[in-house]
């Protein structure tokens, strides 16, 4: 029977759910009896399940879903740990193949964000939000994604603050909207709307800083005169591309898989030494370049046994999250290689600082902002990048595992205010059920 449900896709667990007449359930984390605990016995076996896993869980303070009356599709809610504040995190919309996968997706982006915020000094805890994306359903139409995300929004209004959602893949600035439409409990709302809107050119600037910390660690100087190479020109490649030169680095190898996006950026270079590659998916030519750091923008995993031999670049510093293909091996694997990693969720903080602060009104020029993006700040982007460093060449131990080390004891202090009240409003739900 455990087995059974996981293994459902999602639309078959969707079907299941109908027909037991359960629209919206939990699996809460009991901390004291230390067992998972299902909202509905028909639901257990998924609450065992979760419970016995060992590569994702790790004892997530609550997990909600819920079904759409209309298109039938499964939304999550993934809180992990609570203890710096509210769970914070976005909200994707992905395809996945089965209920494991979806479950799988949200654990582990959920405790990626308490290590990210946590390492970012901020008082917010880790969350992610996740929607099964259908393919019956036609999620490109505006009016399916306003029901859809308006949904969520109401969704999430019923979790009563424990989880706070923002933008990610899959999501755009105008599904915040229908998010913002329900819920108080959102950032990354419209910039002409009062919020802080797109969060990727803020996610660029702190990969800029991140590199100038690596930079100066290993006394190579600042990035003038340097050579990157760019997996990815997207939301986040594109800008970066653009404060590098500003930056006075040589030249720039950047690939992508859209032509119309390469050909862009070469109209744009104007005078530039910037080289643009289409590539087709599988391509890994990016990884050969001579070049000083590699940048990866683009998707997950794409550090493994595979393309870590091939590299040539002395630093690996980018957006893309979850890089390590597999967290503890490519770690070892790159730090054995003499390549200095910087963490991505490290490097990518920014983007969610940016959501995180618009929470407390939304300050042009923020103070609160920059300085993530100053040199002396304890928490910024370049003091974490250097004390990773540094303790990563004096203990012997990979740059992943430290980052991981240091974030996890941070994420264990309690909000100065308002304490562990995530667990609170937590535990309040199952009360009030
Ligand atoms: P995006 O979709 O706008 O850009 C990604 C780009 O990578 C696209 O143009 C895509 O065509 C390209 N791409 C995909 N596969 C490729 C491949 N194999 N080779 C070359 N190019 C490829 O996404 P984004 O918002 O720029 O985010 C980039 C990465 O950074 C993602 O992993 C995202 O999760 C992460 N990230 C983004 C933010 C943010 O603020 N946008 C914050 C934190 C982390």
């Amino acid at each position: 029977m455990m087995s059974d449900l996981v293994r459902l896709s999602p639309s078959d667990f969707v079907g299941f759910l109908r027909k037991e007449n359960i629209r919206r359930f939990s699996l809460v984390y009991d901390p004291v009896n230390k067992h998972v605990r299902s909202s509905h016995p028909q639901l257990q076996p998924l609450a065992e399940f979760i419970h016995g896993d060992r590569r994702d869980f790790a004892e997530h303070e609550g997990l909600f879903f819920q079904v759409t009356e209309k298109h039938d599709t499964l939304q999550g809610a993934f809180v992990h740990r609570t203890c710096r504040g509210q769970a914070a995190g976005g909200v994707r919309y992905w395809t996945y193949d089965s209920v494991e996968d979806f479950l799988r997706d949200g654990l582990r982006l959920a405790k990626g964000m308490t290590h990210k915020n946590a390492l970012a000094g901020l008082w917010w805890g880790g969350g992610k939000g996740v929607m099964a994306r259908r393919t019956d359903v036609d999620s490109e139409n505006p009016e399916v994604r306003n029901y859809l995300y308006s949904e969520y929004g109401r969704f999430i209004s019923s979790l009563r603050g424990c989880y706070v959602t923002a933008e990610d893949v899959g999501t755009t600035v105008a599904d915040i909207a229908s998010v913002f439409s329900r819920t108080r409990f959102t950032t990354c709302i419209p910039e002409d709307w009062g919020g802080s809107g797109n969060p990727s050119v803020p996610t660029a600037r702190g990969v800029v800083c991140a590199m100038e910390a690596v930079l100066e660690f290993l006394k190579m100087g600042d990035l003038k005169g340097k050579v990157i190479a760019i997996q990815g020109m997207g939301n986040v490649g594109g800008p970066l591309i653009r404060f590098l030169f500003e930056k006075g680095v040589r030249r720039i190898i950047a690939c992508d898989i859209k032509p119309r996006l390469v050909d862009s950026l070469r109209q744009a270079s104007n005078g530039l030494d910037l080289e643009v590659q289409t590539v087709s998916r599988g391509d890994d030519s990016i990884f050969r370049e001579e070049c000083d750091i590699l940048s990866p923008n683009a998707t997950g995993a794409i550090l493994n046994p595979r393309t870590i031999p091939l590299l040539k670049a002395k630093i690996v510093c980018g957006a893309a999250n979850n890089q390590l293909e597999d967290p503890n091996r490519d770690d070892s694997a790159l730090f054995d290689r003499g390549v200095a990693y910087v963490p991505d969720f490290l490097a990518n903080r920014m983007g969610i600082v940016n959501a995180a602060n618009e929470q407390y009104g939304h300050v042009s020029n923020d103070p609160l902002f920059e300085r993530h993006l100053s040199r002396d700040w304890e928490y910024s982007v370049f003091q974490t990048t250097l004390r990773v460093l540094r303790e990563s060449k004096a203990t012997g131990e990979p740059t992943g595992r430290i980052a991981v080390r240091q974030a996890e004891k941070l994420s264990w202090e309690t909000h100065p205010i308002f304490g562990h009240r995530g667990r609170q409003i937590i535990d309040s739900l199952v009360a009030d059920r």
